[in-house]
């Protein structure tokens, strides 16, 4: 498409877009002396409107029956989780036995470590991508120290020197190379600093070829890019709500185990009472039969405040379809590209975006990296409204989200930078 720089452009884009409804379903930030212009939905996305009526539902549910509510409420809370199960599904590319949603996302990379990372003789090796998030990272070393290895059992795959991105046939290579001692990979989908989106899929065959088991942590993925995790046959993935996902601060996660997996029973779990068998739950027997598929990894009944917040979204989510949110993130993402690197040509080229450039490889995230000065540019960004993400030592990051950025937002962006 061929785009234009004008004011009138960006208009006649949000005219022309077919989710533009969706914009006044969220509720923007409204603390600046300026409109706020919001790029950080990678990072905590906005509150739906119906959030606050669907939390008070339950609120109200819980003043009126008490405990009878687990039973009577009108969305029955000893169920609840059931109700997002096709909804993120959806969202993810995967069949509803294969996704639960529970805990938060850190929990659930422990719990399905503990399921998916079980080395034995040779096979101890654990890759995944350099510089993955911190949390991810921490969870990783202290899973490997958990069974009593070190760092050398860390295979970190990271960009060439003097590149900013990981080549794809350096991850497969990788995985190649390390086939005899490989025990499990385990990658971001999109990585949440360079906003590179792995190829899923190859990477879960070339993992698969080199008898190694393969999970994503999809924190960055989930509701930004298209997934069919079932097709792809990722072993397992788990990712946040509040990101893409705009389902509140801290809020419940997503997990996912592939229908394989349903009923191994080779693999060992941390179990709990809401992973255990529906029908004998409350026969509070001794002995632990998980629930067939992913359900089972369940440990605790489910935080109904939390949940609310994300079924409200999800349900925004479906509305909209993911085929349309994710043709509206190709073409906004690479209308703000546009107007980013036209602002720099025209100013000495003082910033290099190091998102890959193609839309197969990257969601709706531009990492820039600023030649110098980043940190000063990023503050006058924020004095005129512009809520952005700043990333040591000299990157912003920024997402137009589908669902409630417009093309004006992001003609102000760079209207902006150019100033
Ligand atoms: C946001 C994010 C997290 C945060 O984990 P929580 O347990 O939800 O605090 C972890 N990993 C990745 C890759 C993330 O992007």
């Amino acid at each position: 498409m061929n785009f234009e720089s004008s004011l009138s452009f960006a208009k006649k884009m949000d005219e022309n877009d077919p989710l533009k409804g969706f914009r006044s379903k969220f509720l923007f930030p409204n603390f600046h002396k300026n409109e706020v212009r919001y790029f950080t939905g990678n990072s905590l996305g906005l509150q739906p409107i119906t959030t606050r009526k669907m939390i008070e539902e339950e609120l109200d549910d819980w003043a009126k029956f008490g405990v009878e509510g687990h039973f009577s409420a009108r969305r029955p809370w000893y169920s609840y989780h059931e109700q997002l199960t096709d909804l993120s599904a959806y969202v993810v590319g995967a069949k509803p036995i294969e996704t639960v949603v529970t805990h938060s996302l850190t929990t659930n990379i422990h719990l399905l470590m503990v399921s998916f990372y079980q080395p034995k003789g040779m096979r101890t090796k654990i890759l995944c991508e350099k510089k993955a998030f911190p949390s991810d990272q921490y969870a990783i070393m202290s899973q490997l120290e958990f069974h009593g290895f070190n760092k050398d059992h860390l295979i970190e795959v990271g960009p060439r020197a003097g590149e900013d991105i990981v080549r794809h046939e350096d991850i497969l290579k990788c995985i190649e190379e390390n086939k005899d001692e490989l025990a499990l990979v385990f990658m971001g989908g999109v990585n949440y600093y360079t906003g590179q989106f792995f190829d899923l899929e190859e990477i879960t065959k070339a993992g698969h070829k080199a008898g190694a088991i393969v999970g994503f942590d999809l924190a960055h993925a989930a509701g930004n890019v298209n997934l069919s995790l079932h097709d792809w046959g990722v072993d397992f993935a788990t990712w946040c709500s509040y990101k893409y996902l705009n389902s509140s601060p801290g809020g419940v996660s997503g997990m996912f185990v592939h229908e394989r997996h349903a009923e191994n029973t080779a693999l060992k779990r941390f179990a709990g009472w809401w992973g255990h068998d529906k029908e004998q739950r409350f026969l509070m027997e001794d002995k632990f039969h998980p629930i067939k598929g992913a359900e089972g990894w369940q440990l605790s009944n489910a935080p109904i405040l939390g949940m609310a917040a994300h079924l409200s979204s999800l349900q925004i989510f479906k509305e909209a379809g993911m085929e349309r949110i994710g043709s509206k993130r190709d073409l906004i993402t690479a209308y703000l590209e546009y107007l980013i690197l036209k602002v720099s040509k025209e100013n000495g080229d003082f910033l290099k975006i190091i998102t890959p450039s193609s839309i197969l490889e990257r969601g709706s995230q531009l990492s820039i990296l600023f030649e110098r000065g980043g940190k000063k540019k990023f503050d006058l960004l924020s004095e005129q409204g512009i809520i952005a993400d700043w990333r040591e030592p000299n990157v912003i990051r920024i997402a137009p989200a589908p669902l409630y950025n417009s093309f004006e937002d992001c003609w102000h962006f760079a209207d902006v930078l150019s100033r």
